[in-house]
């Protein structure tokens, strides 16, 4: 038995890092300045050149695409019922009404036929999410936002490094959204990023980040919308330009370990255990979650705490949003979305993080055969 706990995930914060962090502190400089424009530069060029925007979480930047794009009461947005929950509450905060759409069970993102069949005059927007860092197929996605006149705010809170024929997550598209939350493939320890079209919009996102603000004239200020309070800090920056220096290197060891898992695991794991692995895409996925579907004979908690007594942590993402109270409040009920209905009961994440070793994943592998085979 190895007594070393494996968690999950954790964060890899560089020494360079740490001292940068130090050098914000001493600065006399805490609240957004030179790191964050340095910051916003370099994910900018990253994607592409496009504007980018920071923020003090990720949440925030999708509800903030929402109000950009007009989006409010009376609206329609679809989105996936197998998501973080900030993906459909986000909806509800600007007032508009999320639509579901069950997932594909293969990939485990939105099916974008139930996409289609859910479309209604009232429809406004989709928000997709890459779950685990897996990219939808982008062409469709945008045919049916071009054929239906929709905005789209892809939650790529978990996709920073994944692509799409070759090219970044981001690079491309409407409003494309970025968490840099504590678990994420790249950290701010809090935050997330937009990226956006044109001046105009990014112009609008400084408003909304910071109280609606507008300079104007020589010596003046107005306010001309309602925004909230959601700037970066330079002390977050700071760490995310250590982390985003990085994230070559991270998306590569992420590779590395999911192969690891396939080639430990064998081709035979799915017949012998029952168990789904995802699929095996080391193309355009980032890896940001290794996820597999349990076998209906054993439940998650119990497979979560067998995992435990080998000393290794499993995570859990994502209970069907529709199935909340809030959600249920709502009119949503069990039944509405079969497929995410049961992902979502049967879904966990095995240890996945920059700092993990390939015998990290043996370990895992070798603890899972045992778990489930009886
Ligand atoms: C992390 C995450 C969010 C929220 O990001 P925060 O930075 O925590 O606000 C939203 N959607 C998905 C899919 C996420 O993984």
């Amino acid at each position: 038995m190895n007594n070393n706990f494996l968690p999950f995930s954790k964060p890899t914060i560089d020494e360079a890092t740490i001292s940068a962090v130090s050098d914000v502190l001493r600065s006399g400089w805490l609240t957004s300045g030179p790191r964050v424009a340095e910051f916003e530069k370099q994910l900018s060029d990253y994607f592409g050149g496009r504007p980018v925007r920071t923020f003090n979480s990720g949440t925030c930047t999708m509800e903030i695409a929402l109000r950009i794009a007009g989006i409010g009461a009376g609206d329609e947005v679809i989105t996936t019922p197998i998501s973080w929950v900030a993906t459909a509450n986000v909806i509800l905060e600007v007032g508009a009404t999320p639509v579901f759409a069950d997932i594909d069970p293969v990939t485990r993102n939105i099916d974008l036929d139930r996409v289609e069949a859910a479309i209604t005059s009232r429809t406004r927007a989709i928000i997709p999410v890459y779950l685990a860092g897996r990219p939808l197929d982008m062409d469709r996605l945008y045919a049916i936002a071009a054929k239906y006149k929709l905005r789209v705010i892809e939650d790529a809170a978990q996709a920073i490094g994944s692509r799409w024929q070759g090219k970044p997550v981001g690079s491309f598209g409407d409003f494309v959204s970025f968490s840099f939350q504590a678990n994420k493939n790249i950290t701010t320890s809090e935050g997330g990023c937009l990226v956006l079209n044109n001046a105009a919009e990014a112009v609008l996102a400084e408003k909304y980040r910071l109280q609606g603000v507008s300079r104007s004239g020589w010596d003046g200020i107005d306010v001309d919308v309602l925004g909230g309070k959601y700037n970066m800090t330079d002390i977050a920056a700071a760490i995310g330009l250590g982390q985003f220096a990085k994230l070559p290197d991270i998306t590569a060891h992420r590779r590395k370990l999911a192969q690891h898992y396939f080639k430990t695991l064998g081709t035979d794991f799915e017949a012998q255990t029952g168990a789904q692995l995802p699929p095996a895409d080391f193309e355009n996925t980032n890896w940001h979650l290794f996820q597999i579907v349990l076998p209906e004979r054993i439940t998650r908690p119990e497979f979560m705490e067998k995992m435990k007594a080998y000393n290794i942590g499993i995570g859990f993402h994502y209970a069907p949003i529709h199935l909340f109270s809030l959600y249920r409040g709502l009119g949503f009920k069990e039944g509405m979305f079969p497929v995410a209905e049961r992902v979502g009961r049967q879904i966990v994440s095995l240890p996945m993080f920059y700092a993990m070793t390939i015998a990290d994943v043996e370990r895992t592998c070798a603890a899972m055969r045992e778990v489930l085979a009886g």
